[in-house]
């Protein structure tokens, strides 16, 4: 076996550096042997042979660690830190069980932790358990760097762009050079960039956190959620907080991310290309205002997002003339279905403000562009504009 074929297959060959979509067909998989699956399958156990000494076996019991999960969580390493040996990434059942275990294995009563104002709308309730428990909780919005403001004192600052659903960016270098500074940890959010689009540990960040539930595994099938890291240090606390609260993926969840990891270079190219038409084509209409969408030149996030973001994401967001407009426009799509979440192959739009969390317009929409061709989801668009225009 050529060092080449070798498992970590997506290590660059001596003097290449590999591209993302060589990177991503190859992530995670486990050596080459003769007549094994080049992927193998999901493993189905709740617990393993164990004799003897428990501490140094890579598998006890099926809460604690599962082969399935140690392909996905290496794959994910190397996407988001590339050739880097000291990354871990532990996997998780959601997003937000993710997301979870970083502020509430790391948050304790005196602590100051700083969250954006504009997040993702459950962050909500997950600052009202860490005040219950006595840790302060600071907010600001992310586009302008404002969480600047709220440093001093922080042990923890938790970043969220592109913020969903306004897609406001932040310059994360210097967020988290500026809370490093102040002896404060940070975290990414990276859920709507992907690892392709951005990657937060290159940037400063010590944690990368995502929901695999959107763009990463693309087939709205699955929920998923992991967290990175560069040192065991930190994610012990994050391996046994998963541990000690259940936050486990199944391992055919699992199995079904990795497996579709080989195509996000794929998708996330033609969902990017995608979006940025449809943004576009909506801009150029009178019905419609505040389009935003990274990938615009004169977005108002775009000159940062294009200085650390390596693709803007597949998600547009934009404001219709009221509630009635925009519920005539999302049931006249037909290429785009009236759905929640984002990132999939399939076109899907909403009304945000139907969940009450965010604090948007009446005729707020957040569309997220799948892998169809653009023109027709640009046609649709139009149609769908025209129909709800007509009443
Ligand atoms: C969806 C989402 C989450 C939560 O992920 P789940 O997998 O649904 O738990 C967290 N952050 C962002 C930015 C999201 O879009």
């Amino acid at each position: 076996m050529t060092e080449a074929k070798s498992a970590r297959g997506t290590q660059d060959a001596p003097g290449v550096r590999y591209g993302d979509g060589t990177r991503v067909v190859r992530a995670g998989l486990p050596d080459e042997e003769p007549y094994a699956p080049p992927m193998p399958g999901p493993v189905l156990a709740a617990h393993y042979h164990l004799p003897g000494d428990p501490s140094t076996a890579p598998y006890t019991y099926g809460r604690d660690n599962n082969p399935t999960w140690t392909g996905l969580e290496r794959a994910i390493g190397e996407l988001e830190a590339p050739g880097d040996e000291t990354v871990r990434t532990t996997v998780f059942a959601s997003g937000m069980a993710a997301i979870s275990a970083v502020l509430l294995s790391r948050a304790k009563p005196g602590d100051v932790v700083v969250l954006p104002s504009d997040g993702y709308n459950l962050l909500v309730p997950v600052r009202e358990r860490l005040e219950g428990w006595g840790v302060e909780v600071r907010t600001a919005p992310t586009g302008g760097d404002a969480q600047l403001e709220a440093l001093d004192g922080a042990s923890l600052l938790w970043i969220e762009s592109p913020s969903n659903p306004g897609l406001d960016v932040c310059d994360i270098r210097r967020l988290a050079d500026a809370a490093h500074e102040r002896g404060a940890l940070v975290a990414v959010d990276n859920t709507l960039a992907t690892p392709l689009g951005q990657r937060p540990l290159e940037l400063g960040a010590d944690y990368a956190v995502a929901s695999g539930t959107k763009a990463l595994t693309g087939h709205g099938d699955v929920l998923l959620g992991y967290v990175a890291c560069r040192s065991e240090e930190l994610a012990a606390p994050v391996r046994l907080w998963r541990k000690t609260v259940g936050a486990i993926p199944g391992p055919v969840e699992a199995w079904l991310a990795h497996r579709s990891l080989a195509t996000l270079e794929l998708r996330t190219a033609r969902q990017a290309a995608g979006a940025l038409a449809v943004a576009e084509a909506l801009r150029g209409r009178s019905e419609v205002s505040g389009v935003r969408h990274p990938g615009l030149p004169d977005d108002p996030a775009h000159e940062t997002a294009a200085r650390q973001m390596r693709r803007f994401g597949c998600v547009v967001s934009f404001t219709l003339p009221d509630k009635g407009f925009a519920e005539r426009f999302l049931d006249a799509l037909r290429l785009v279905d009236d759905a929640t979440s984002f990132g999939g192959v399939r076109s899907t739009a909403e009304r945000r403000g139907r969940w009450g969390g965010d604090d948007v317009p009446e005729g707020f929409v957040r569309m997220s562009v799948g892998v169809e061709d653009a023109a027709d989801l640009v046609a649709d668009v139009h149609a769908a504009l025209d129909a709800a225009a007509r009443g």
